[in-house]
């Protein structure tokens, strides 16, 4: 059968939707990922349940496939992620034209419908929906913290962490068969290994993934702001396949907010942290994402965040404005920040952060990168520097001057800069 697997929301999901191509695809099914909504007689969307823009997406997705099923362009629909975990009930009585609403830990139940099994052991072995040269690599699922404004825990339940040696033959198999890079992924990275080793096993994971013969680039994403990072950082200084690259979502830098949040660390410890990276990577790129218009946030908290923000000179920010969920702790708060305030101080930071990300890039302005492409376009190669992650970050666009392949690194001389992009040419 063609069966097309729609992945939305976060790498989590689009990891666990290539782990169920894969058992499906070991079936002679022929496997598409995000194909267009009628290019698999079965369609599966992998939905997303974390915030209201993400629920209202994945909704829509639904519909235009039963559209489609209505139209006879599709014959099945299978619904599995993290809406479906948690609102199962619901949908079941209002979409009955789904063949069927899996959860986040259905793998098993999900390939049975579909005349599949998970008995083959896949010994690390994805198929990836990615572009060849990269992939996400999923170290653990689910998260033990008690973010007041997030579902995720109620959704994907605990951290349970994956064993090192499936993850270093995960990454044998990867890179095998052509990966260079490598995002490592999970709800909370810093965690890993708490669960199972019964200690934070992120440094010892890294020692045995730099050991991967052909991995160029391992990537740390959705690192938590807490104290043992030094021995990560310190591996990250003195292994050039580590990026130096920290993503660590912050939320925010108010005492008072962060406290309100459950986030267990204070302004204090949040500006130490980002100090502490500077020291010891001095190089090193930091992503991070803030809440706006958090419950109880005052202009003076806001004031707060926007001089963090211009003094803490992140490479790349994302701001969220606030969304009420269901069942959060949050959730009894009142939700006091207008939309439209909560949209206006969106916009402060990121013209802030714009102008921020164009100084930095324009003091890349004749240096040397090394950049991996990663596509071809009309007038560009497109690439990376190791300071940016695929789909989120900046890019580096380099004119057709010569013929470069997509998924080989080149020395690349920085001669102009945009807010988020860089413009280069091959030394
Ligand atoms: S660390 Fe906090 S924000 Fe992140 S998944 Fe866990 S509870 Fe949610």
């Amino acid at each position: 059968m063609k069966i097309n697997i729609i992945t939305l929301g976060c790498s989590k999901n689009l990891v666990d939707s290539e782990v169920l191509g894969t058992h499906l695809h070991k079936f002679k099914n022929k496997i598409i990922f995000d194909g267009e909504i009628d290019s698999g007689k079965i369609a599966i969307v992998n939905t997303c349940g974390f915030i209201n823009d993400a629920k209202e997406e994945s909704i829509e997705t639904i519909m235009n496939l039963v559209q489609a099923k209505q139209e006879k362009s599709i014959e099945k629909i299978y619904v599995m992620g993290c809406l479906s975990e948690r609102y199962k009930k619901d949908l079941i009585s209002e979409i009955p034209e789904v063949d069927g609403f899996f959860g986040v830990n259905d793998l098993p139940e999900i390939l049975s419908s579909l005349n599949a099994d998970s008995k083959n052991i896949l010994h690390g072995e994805r198929l990836i929906s990615t572009p060849s040269h990269y992939a996400f690599l999923k170290i653990a699922e689910g998260c033990n913290r008690q973010c007041a404004f997030c579902a995720i825990p109620m959704i994907r339940g605990n951290h349970i962490s994956q064993p090192v040696e499936n993850i270093v033959a995960e990454a044998d198999y990867l890179t095998k068969n052509g990966v260079k890079e490598l995002m490592l992924i999970s709800q909370d990275l810093s965690y890993y290994g708490k669960d199972l080793y019964g200690e934070y096993h992120l440094r010892k994971l890294l020692d045995e993934l730099v050991k991967v013969e052909k991995l160029e680039w391992l990537r740390l994403h959705y690192l938590y702001p807490t104290d043992f990072l030094e021995p990560v950082l310190d591996l990250m200084a003195q292994n050039p396949k580590i990026c130096s690259y920290i993503d660590i979502p912050f939320q925010h830098i108010s005492s008072k907010i962060l406290k309100s949040m459950k986030r267990g660390h204070s302004e204090k410890s949040v500006r130490d942290l980002v100090d502490l990276f500077r020291k010891k990577v001095p190089d090193v790129a930091l992503r991070t994402t803030m809440i706006v218009g958090y419950p109880g946030e005052t202009d003076e908290d806001f004031r707060k965040l926007v001089d963090f923000v211009q003094q803490a000179d992140f490479d790349r920010l994302g701001v969220f404005t606030y969304s009420e969920e269901e069942g959060t702790s949050a959730a009894k708060f009142k939700d006091d920040v207008s939309a439209e305030l909560k949209q206006e101080r969106l916009d402060e930071i990121m013209e802030i952060q714009s102008s921020i990300s164009l100084k930095k890039n324009q003091e890349k302005i004749g240096k040397i990168f090394k950049v991996l492409i990663d596509r071809e376009e009309q007038d560009y190669f497109v690439g990376r520097t190791e300071f940016d992650s695929p789909e989120v970050d900046n890019e580096v666009l380099i004119p057709k001057t010569k013929k470069l392949k997509t998924g080989l690194f080149y020395n690349v001389k920085i001669n102009s800069a945009e807010e988020f992009d860089l413009i280069g040419e091959v030394e």
